[in-house]
């Protein structure tokens, strides 16, 4: 009986010793940390926008708010593609964006976004988690004083918004189009003029002239910024695109001045926001394109296979040159090669065979 009143007394007095230490004003001063995340997108936008809030809704849920994240939207503190300056400076701690929009800082970065013909949503996360493409990654921004994350994926993209029918490559010709990163390398290569805006301005661009045509998202994206009002012709699929990773990218400063807990939970609040953008992409895209071409009347159209075909040459060569640029572009370049080979084989027989049978 003793011991038992002891051993009470005991947990008793530590539950409260371990109340005072944390309910000290000290301690919880010192421990809320509140952050900055700016972003590409338009605030609130459906899947991009809203991706973002729930990676900052996580970080202060799970920290018991000793972590909170504010979410601004594109041009409320910094324009959409003053992103990666403005958390690498510190003048944000985080970011949401795509690693292609850097293009014009690190061309190698591209990898980590979308590479034409390359991988999809799934073969990009077991690139990147468990086939070395992470470490790459964190290596290539460590320079920027920037920690990467995988913090998203569309899936596979639509083709884009076209006021003409593509017959041949022939069309492409002369076609400005917004399309960003490589898939606008290999646009120009076709002849094309390829331009990059961030999402917002899209509409009004085309409905100006300012652009022929524009590749966005997929259904229901380009749905919510009502492009089938500005353009006839919906193409699929999205070769440039086949299964884009979204990027949060956290000042290092910061993320490394955090206890391991909190770096724990913003790593782990990116990884399911990661999962969950993908599988909200997949369960919506499929209403949004029912109603596009039964309410909207939207044209669909598949590239001719020649015209794929030749954009897979294209594709191979401005990919093949941009490895040569500098070392660490052929060292991700040569990582990202021997994984999309390797899973090629193997999801031939799986995934691609799955789907053919399924019918
Ligand atoms: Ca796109």
């Amino acid at each position: 009986m003793k011991r038992r009143d002891f051993l009470k007394g005991a947990s008793a007095g530590s539950l409260l010793a371990g109340t005072a230490i944390a309910g000290s004003p000290a301690v919880r001063a010192e421990t809320k940390i509140k952050w900055k995340m700016v972003t590409t997108w338009p605030k609130n936008f459906p899947g991009l926008g809203t991706g973002a809030n729930n990676l900052a809704k996580l970080i202060t849920e799970m920290s018991g708010g000793r972590l909170s994240v504010r979410v601004y939207g594109a041009k409320e503190l910094v324009p959409a593609f003053g992103v990666f300056d403005a958390v690498s400076r510190g003048t944000a701690q985080m970011g949401h964006g795509a690693a292609y929009y850097w293009k014009g800082k690190i061309e190698a970065a591209q990898f980590f976004s979308a590479v034409p013909f390359g991988l999809t949503a799934n073969e990009m996360n077991g690139w990147l988690y468990h086939g070395g493409g992470m470490e790459l990654w964190e290596q290539m921004y460590a320079g920027f004083n920037l920690v990467p994350a995988a913090a998203g994926n569309t899936g596979v993209q639509m083709g884009g918004w076209f006021n003409k029918e593509i017959k041949s490559l022939a069309d492409l010709k002369g076609l400005k189009m917004r399309i960003p990163g490589l898939g606008g390398e290999v646009l120009k290569r076709a002849g094309g003029t390829p331009v990059n805006l961030p999402g917002g301005e899209l509409y009004t661009s085309l409905q100006s002239g300012a652009i022929d045509a524009t590749e966005w998202v997929g259904p229901y994206n380009d749905l919510a910024f009502g492009l089938y009002k500005v353009a006839k012709y919906y193409y699929y699929p999205g070769w440039h695109e086949p299964g884009t990773t979204l990027e949060a990218i956290i000042n290092k400063k910061a993320f490394d001045g955090l206890p391991k807990d909190l770096q724990a939970i913003v790593r782990n609040a990116c990884s399911v926001v990661n999962q969950d953008m993908l599988a909200e992409y997949t369960a919506r895209n499929n209403a949004a394109l029912h109603d596009l071409v039964t309410t909207h009347k939207v044209q669909l159209r598949a590239f001719p296979d020649d015209v794929l075909q030749k954009l897979r040459t294209l594709s191979d060569e401005v990919v093949g040159e941009l490895a040569k640029k500098d070392k660490s572009a052929q060292q991700v370049f040569d990582s990202f090669r021997k994984f999309r080979d390797q899973v090629r084989a193997w999801h031939d027989i799986s995934e691609l065979a799955f789907l053919k049978a399924r019918g």
